[in-house]
C-alpha cells in the first residue's frame, strides 16, 4: 500500500505539490518520475522482489500521484482510480448488504445515479438529506448507519456543508465521514483535518486542471482503512493507466498556482455578475449575500472559480450558452480553460425532475468554470453572451 514518506511533508503546499511522492530516477536520475508502462516486474526467486508484483496492485508512477496527493490532503494513504465514478464505486465496496447510507441530496448527478441505479439493488439503502443542516443529517442516522456522504461545495448549487460538524455526527453514530472535495480541492479545503475519514476527488477536475484525462483518487489517514482500501484496490482493480497517472501529476505540480488564478478570476466574474444581474440570480459562495458566506470564510482558503446564474428559462440559458466564446459549453469543469454548462439537463440530467425542482434547480440555470485565462476577457464573454438576457 502507498504509505507517504515523511519527507514528502516537507514545505508549503506549493513545494509539496512540486515534489512529494517524486524521487529522481535512480537508473538515469530522470528529474520527472518515469512512466512506468509495465503489467509485471521480474522476480529474483520465489518470493523475491522489490515490492511490486504485478501492476494492478502497485504502479510506482501511479503510486508517486498517490503520496502526492495524499501530503496536499493532509493524509497518509492515497489510492488513484480509473475515474471519480470508479474511486467512489471502490469506496463503497467497504460496506455490504443492509448497511444505510446518508448522503447530500445536492451531490455530483453521477454519485446519486451509481446510488441509485446500481448500489440500492445490491443492498444498499440511501436517504438524501439536506447536509446545510446538522440537525437533519442527525435526525437520518439510524443503528445501521455506515457512513456519511457529503459534498461540499455542491453542484450547481453551491451549498455548503459544516465538515466538522459531520465529523462530530458520524463519530457519535460510529459511521465513516466521506467528504468529495472535488470542487474546492486541497489547496482550499482540508477535510481529514477538519475529521473526515476518507477524502475524494475526480482528479479529472482541478487536481488534473488540463482536461485532457479522467480518474479519481482518495486519501484517508488511518492505516485500517488503509489496508482495506487496498484490498479493495487490488481486487475489484479499478486502476489508472500509468500515463493517466502521469498526466495528474505533472497536473498537480501547478495545483497551487492555478487555484490562485481560478479564485482570483471567479471573484471578478462574480463581483461583475452581482453588479449586471443582481444577488438574486448569481450563486458564488465568495459573495457576501450567500447565506453560507460565512461557513465558506471559515472553512475555505479561497472561493475558487465555480459559480451559477439563473437566467430565467432555458430558452434564455441556451441563447447565453450559444453566445459565449471564450467559455466553452462542455460537461466537466476545473481545467485551465474556462467551461459553462445546463447543469439541468447535463450534470443533473440522470437526477428525476422532481428532485431537481425541489431542491431548486431550475432549467434557467447556467454554471460557469472559471479557468485562468485573463479577467476582462472573461467578463467581456459575458456581457456579450448576456445582453438582453
Ligand atoms: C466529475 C465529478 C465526479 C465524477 O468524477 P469522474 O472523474 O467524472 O468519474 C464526482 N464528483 C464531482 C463533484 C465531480 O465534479
Amino acid at each position: 500500500m502507498t504509505r507517504i514518506f515523511d519527507e514528502d511533508l516537507a514545505g508549503g503546499m506549493s513545494t509539496r505539490a512540486i515534489h512529494a511522492g517524486q524521487r529522481p530516477d535512480p537508473l538515469s536520475g530522470a528529474i520527472m518520475t518515469p512512466i512506468y508502462q509495465t503489467s509485471t516486474y521480474v522476480q529474483d526467486g520465489i518470493g523475491l522482489n522489490k515490492g511490486y508484483e504485478y501492476a494492478r496492485g502497485k504502479n510506482p508512477t501511479r503510486q508517486a500521484l498517490e503520496r502526492n496527493v495524499a501530503t496536499l490532503e493532509g493524509g497518509r494513504h492515497g489510492f488513484a482510480f480509473s475515474s471519480g465514478m470508479g474511486c467512489l464505486d471502490s469506496i463503497m465496496k467497504l460496506f455490504r448488504a443492509g448497511d444505510h447510507i446518508v448522503c447530500g441530496e445536492n451531490v455530483y448527478g453521477g454519485t446519486f445515479r451509481l446510488f441509485d441505479r446500481i448500489l440500492r439493488h445490491m443492498g444498499l439503502s440511501f436517504s438524501y438529506v439536506d447536509t446545510r443542516d446538522p440537525q437533519v443529517v442527525s435526525d437520518a442516522m439510524t443503528p445501521n448507519t455506515r457512513a456519511l456522504l457529503v459534498e461540499t461545495p455542491t453542484n450547481p448549487l453551491m451549498w455548503l456543508t459544516d465538515i466538522g460538524a459531520m465529523s462530530q455526527i458520524a463519530k457519535r453514530h460510529n459511521a465513516l465521514l466521506v467528504v468529495d472535495n472535488t470542487f474546492a480541492s486541497p489547496v482550499f479545503q482540508r477535510p481529514l483535518e477538519m475529521g473526515a475519514d476518507i477524502v475524494w476527488h475526480s482528479t479529472t477536475k482541478y487536481l488534473n486542471g488540463h482536461s485532457d484525462m479522467i480518474g479519481g483518487i482518495a486519501v484517508v489517514l488511518e492505516d485500517d482503512l488503509a489496508d482495506r482500501l487496498q484490498f479493495i484496490l487490488n481486487a475489484a482493480g479499478a486502476v489508472p493507466g500509468p500515463f493517466d497517472a502521469w498526466l495528474a501529476l505533472r497536473g498537480t505540480k501547478t495545483l497551487p498556482l492555478r487555484m490562485k488564478q481560478h479564485d482570483a478570476n471567479g471573484r471578478a466574474v462574480a463581483a461583475y455578475l452581482l453588479e449586471r444581474l443582481g444577488p438574486e440570480r448569481v450563486i458564488y459562495p465568495g459573495l457576501p449575500h450567500h447565506p453560507q458566506y460565512e461557513l465558506a470564510t471559515r472553512q475555505m482558503s479561497g472561493y475558487g472559480g465555480m459559480m451559477t446564474l439563473e437566467l430565467g428559462s432555458q430558452d434564455n440559458a441556451n441563447t447565453f450558452l450559444q453566445r459565449v466564446r471564450v467559455f466553452s459549453l462542455a460537461e466537466s469543469l476545473g481545467g485551465v480553460e474556462s467551461l459553462t454548462n445546463h447543469p439541468y439537463t447535463m450534470t443533473h440530467g440522470s437526477v428525476p425532475a422532481e428532485v431537481k425542482h425541489a431542491m431548486g434547480l431550475t432549467n434557467g440555470m447556467v454554471r460557469l468554470s472559471c479557468g485562468i485565462e485573463d479577467a476582462e476577457d472573461l467578463i467581456g464573454d459575458l456581457e456579450g453572451a448576456l445582453v438582453g438576457l
